[in-house]
């Protein structure tokens, strides 16, 4: 067993760490997430716009890997600690999560501005837009297919003990070869005027904390 910030970590056990347990939220951001450097960047075009800045696609190439695109969300200027922090939460909690089904995590640039988080590049965009794009168009195999990446995700959320609180359609990403990614795994939902705040405050508080 090994004492890690004040987790205990059990060997072969994968469990989700709320980065809330931190005191230090930076500490968090740079156990979960790799530092990249702003130059290994290329920042293409606005492809939509996130809760924190615009999100962008692009490319990325660090030393001695193969270029990749990637989506890039940004923290607009003039933003405050609390802002900073929840931006970069979300790379705290997405850099635990390793499965095929999940929005993967390449990295995050902290130390020069923009602050921005790395992902993988979903072509085909969030899942609702592109099914009312898209509409009558996939076999019932292929819808299927993409429930089945959709539950596969989830369910290694909830064996990692993470409780995602907003599945749904424009929180899954779809790349071009149709296969489906939860992704959204923002803090800075508002639950004092959510209705079913008390229901997700007993909810989160069953997150495991180990
Ligand atoms: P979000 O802030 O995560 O809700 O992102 C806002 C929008 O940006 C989404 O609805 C998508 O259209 C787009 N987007 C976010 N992440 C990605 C990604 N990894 N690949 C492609 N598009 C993305």
């Amino acid at each position: 067993m090994h004492f890690h910030n004040g987790h205990i970590k059990l060997p072969g056990v994968r469990t989700y760490i709320d980065p809330h347990t931190y005191e230090d939220p930076n500490q968090a951001v740079h156990e979960f997430a790799k530092e990249i450097e702003a130059s290994c960047i290329t920042i293409e075009r606005v492809i939509g716009a996130g809760e924190f800045g615009e999100v962008c696609s692009g490319r990325l190439k660090l030393p001695g890997k193969r270029e990749l695109p990637v989506a890039i969300k940004t923290l607009k200027v003039g933003y405050t600690e609390k802002q900073r922090r929840d931006f970069l939460g979300e790379a705290s909690i997405m850099g635990q999560f390793d499965h095929p089904n999940i929005i993967h995590l390449e990295g995050v640039v902290t130390k020069s501005k923009p602050v921005m988080i790395v992902t993988e590049y979903m072509e085909n965009g969030s899942l609702d837009t592109f099914l009312k794009k898209n509409d009558g168009q996939f076999t019932v195999i292929q819808l299927v297919g993409m429930l089945r990446g959709i539950a596969a995700g989830m369910r290694y959320l909830s064996d990692m003990g993470y409780v995602h609180r907003d599945l749904a359609a424009r929180n899954i990403l779809i790349n071009s070869n149709l296969v489906c990614k939860v992704s959204d795994f923002g803090l800075s939902r508002v639950l004092e005027d959510d209705p079913e705040a008390a229901y997700t405050t007993r909810v989160r508080s069953n997150r495991m904390h180990f």
